[in-house]
C-alpha cells in the first residue's frame, strides 16, 4: 500500500463587506475574507493538504484567480473537484486535520458542522475529519485581526 501525506497552507485578508466563510459553512462576522472565490481559506489549505499528497500541483494551478468562472465560486465546489481528480487517481482519503488561526471570531461552535461539511464532501466519516482553531495571542497578522490563516494536512493511500 502507498501511504502519503499532504501539508496546504493560506492566507487571506479579512475586509469590510465580504461573507466570511470557513469549512463551507457562513459565519456571522462584522468582516469577511477577501479573494476570486468566497476566499474559505479552510478549504483552500484542505485542497492544497490533498492535492500535495497526491502530488497533482496546487489550488492555484487548478483554478488560476484570473480565470472568471471561478469568481465568487463557492469554494465547496473546489473541494469537490479536487476529491473528484485524487480519486481518479486512485487516492482514498484516510482522515484530514486542519487547524483555523484567527483571533475573531469564535470558531470552536461551528467546529461540528464544519467537520459534518467537509466529511460529507471528502466522502469519510466524520470521525475521520478534524478541524481545531488557535489564536495567536493578538500577536501577527491574525492577532490584528488583518486576515485569517489556516493550515491543513491529508493522509491518501492507493
Ligand atoms: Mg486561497
Amino acid at each position: 500500500m502507498r501511504i502519503h501525506t499532504g501539508l496546504g497552507y493560506d492566507v487571506h485578508r479579512l475586509v469590510e463587506g465580504r461573507e466570511l466563510w470557513l469549512c463551507g459553512v457562513r459565519l456571522e462576522h462584522t468582516r469577511g475574507l477577501l479573494g476570486h472565490s468566497d476566499a474559505d481559506v479552510a478549504i483552500h489549505a484542505l485542497c492544497d493538504a490533498l492535492l500535495g499528497a497526491a502530488a497533482l500541483g496546487d489550488i492555484g494551478h487548478l483554478f488560476p484567480d484570473n480565470d472568471p468562472q471561478y469568481k465568487g465560486i463557492d469554494s465547496k465546489i473546489l473541494l469537490r473537484e479536487v476529491v473528484r481528480r485524487i480519486g481518479s487517481e486512485g487516492w482514498t482519503v484516510q482522515n484530514v486535520d486542519v487547524t483555523i488561526t484567527a483571533q475573531a471570531p469564535k470558531i470552536a461552535p461551528h467546529i461540528p458542522q464544519m467537520r459534518e461539511t467537509l466529511a460529507a464532501i471528502l466522502g469519510i466519516p466524520t470521525a475521520d475529519v478534524s478541524v481545531k482553531a488557535t489564536t495567536t495571542e493578538r500577536l501577527g497578522f491574525e492577532g490584528r485581526k488583518e486576515g485569517i490563516s489556516a493550515l491543513a494536512t491529508a493522509l491518501l493511500t492507493q
